[in-house]
């Protein structure tokens, strides 16, 4: 983009209402970015949209799945902390209680989130799982 782009110019916005990528004039900037336009085509005045291309703000994937292991973990640990009673051994016979804490021979501890039917939803140390159980 060579391009300076100023108020009162010429722009490429999605159009709300032609639901086109068409010429708009840029009604209002702020700093630096444009948030205001007008249809060339129909005249209607709305938000800029942007297309894709132009909003390099895209964070990197190794870093959001770092990001949510992380949070998923401090979950994890407060679950754990709020949990009380032993470890119970993780049997599909059984049938457990939110905030029961599961000790699963392959996932390690989990904390009972809710129960379902035939099923309960166990927070673990990487992620949530589901479980199959006898709960009714
Ligand atoms: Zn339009």
């Amino acid at each position: 983009m060579t391009d300076r782009i100023t108020t009162g110019g010429d722009i490429d916005s999605y159009c709300t209402r032609c639901k086109l990528n068409l010429e708009h004039i840029v009604l209002a900037m702020v700093s630096g970015a444009v948030v205001k336009v007008k249809c060339k085509t129909c005249g209607s005045i709305h938000r800029f949209k942007g297309m894709p291309a132009v909003r390099p703000k895209s964070p990197r994937k190794e870093g959001a799945a770092a990001k949510s292991f992380v949070s998923n973990q401090a979950l994890w640990e407060t679950a754990m902390e709020g949990a009380k009673g032993p470890a119970l051994p993780y049997d599909m016979e059984s049938s457990y209680r939110s905030g029961d804490v599961i000790d699963h021979s392959i996932f390690g501890k989990g904390v009972v989130q809710k129960t379902l039917f035939k099923k309960c939803a166990v927070l673990f140390r990487d992620k949530e799982r589901i479980l199959a159980t006898s709960n009714t």
